[in-house]
């Protein structure tokens, strides 16, 4: 980097980002385009219903939806779906919400798809003042359960993508879409870190959301692509529940210009970038005892690969969560994607890395292998205090 680190200035750790696009890291590196675009929007007056019009015009161009808008994220997207399908273009509705009496107010949305991204997708949608419907069991959706589940209060039908979600047992997006369907009832899909901005739509989806900020490289924002009646009752709730989740002209000027970049993106240079790192850490890592490196795809068919790294605790001295609690400390801190640590291993998510920090991932895998193959005692804490304390953090901020 040739710019001095803002981050040193500021008293913020210079920590290295192989977790993913985490909000809680500050959820991208906003794109060139981007960054210029806000930098040179900031200190101008502009009419904000023209930049989204802007915006609309730039979704519908991308998505091949009929229109679109943006607002603060996806976590407010969500909200602002449901309430749209609960008003329609209805302003004294709009201005009623989250008290729904009246409308129908129901929102179906599978068992297993009711997870947390930092927040429940279930409270994004009560936010809006409508009635959660869950469908089936956590791990078993049916098509019957979703027609049983519909009825003449059921304002949309909610459906999530996600590595979070149950990924067996649930009903296929386009299975959905003709359930609903066929009872009159728009599919909302929250679709807040998939890269492919066409195929849900194509799939049937009425409205879809992504988040600007996680791999468009905007900042932080939200995107909702659809059906045009949809979007535009989106839009209205500006006037009431979505004012708390509203967008500045920078978000809006910023995710315009990401889309931009997006299309221009030279995707298969990055996937090239992506690879090699992934072959590095894999190559540093094979041969070593109690390590095993396995280059995986994404969950969710995302043009991304991660390396999988098992962690032996017998063989390797340390625990697969210790190793990820130890990259993450010192003075090169690397965050790991660890969240599914209890079954022994960690990845590597190359997709944010800044260039040749791949070389400092390495260096410090290698040292914190070391440290605990020189270690007396093997390095393997109680997972269930881990979970604890890491609660316990939570509450400690700001101290
Ligand atoms: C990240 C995420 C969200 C929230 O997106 P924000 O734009 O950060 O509010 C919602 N749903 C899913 C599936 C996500 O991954």
């Amino acid at each position: 980097m040739s710019e001095p680190d803002i981050r040193a200035k500021l008293g913020l750790r210079p920590v290295i980002n192989c977790s993913g696009t985490m909000t809680s890291l500050g959820a991208s590196i906003v794109v060139p385009h981007a960054v210029e675009t806000i930098a040179a929007i900031l200190t101008q007056w502009t009419e904000l219903s023209d930049l989204q019009r802007i915006a609309s015009r730039t979704i519908a161009r991308l998505t091949g939806a009929e229109a679109g808008c943006v607002t603060a994220s996806c976590s407010a997207a969500i909200t602002l779906a449901c309430a749209a399908a609960m008003t329609g273009k209805d302003l004294a509705a709009i201005e009623r919400l989250p008290d729904s009496t009246g409308l129908k107010n129901e929102i179906v949305v599978q068992t297993g798809h009711l997870v947390s991204y930092g927040a429940p997708v279930d409270q994004g949608i009560r936010l809006s003042g409508a009635k959660l419907v869950p469908v089936g069991q956590a791990t078993s959706a049916h098509a019957y359960q979703l027609a049983g589940a519909i009825t003449e209060n059921t304002a949309a039908a909610v459906y999530v993508v996600s590595h979070h979600v149950v990924d067996y047992g649930q009903i296929p997006l386009t299975t959905f879409c003709k359930i609903a369907h066929e009872k009159g009832v728009p599919v909302i899909v929250d679709a807040a870190s998939e890269y492919d901005l066409k195929r849900f739509l194509e799939a049937g989806a009425d409205l879809v959301l992504y988040s600007g900020h996680k791999f468009l490289g905007g900042p932080t924002s939200g995107i909702i692509a659809g059906k045009k009646d949809l979007v535009v009752a989106c839009y209205l709730q500006n006037r009431g529940v979505g004012r708390g989740m509203k967008i500045g002209k920078e978000g809006m000027a910023g995710v315009i210009a990401a889309l931009e970049a997006w299309e221009t993106r030279d995707h298969s240079a990055i996937r090239a970038r992506e690879q090699k790192a992934l072959d590095l850490w894999k190559a540093t890592l094979e041969g070593r005892e109690g390590i095993a490196p396995v280059i995986v795809p994404d969950p969710t068919d995302n043009p991304l690969d991660r390396l999988q790294i098992w962690v032996d605790p017998e063989r390797a001295n340390i625990s697969a969560w210790d190793l990820a609690d130890r990259l993450g400390k010192g003075e090169r801190p690397v965050i790991v994607r660890d969240h599914e640590a209890e079954h022994g291993y960690f990845y590597l998510d190359p997709c944010n890395l800044h260039p040749d920090e791949e070389f400092i991932v390495a260096e410090r895998l290698v040292e914190e292998l070391d440290a605990a193959r020189r270690s007396n005692e093997p390095i393997v804490s109680d997972f269930a205090g881990r979970l604890l304390a890491q609660e316990q953090a939570i509450l400690n901020w700001p101290d």
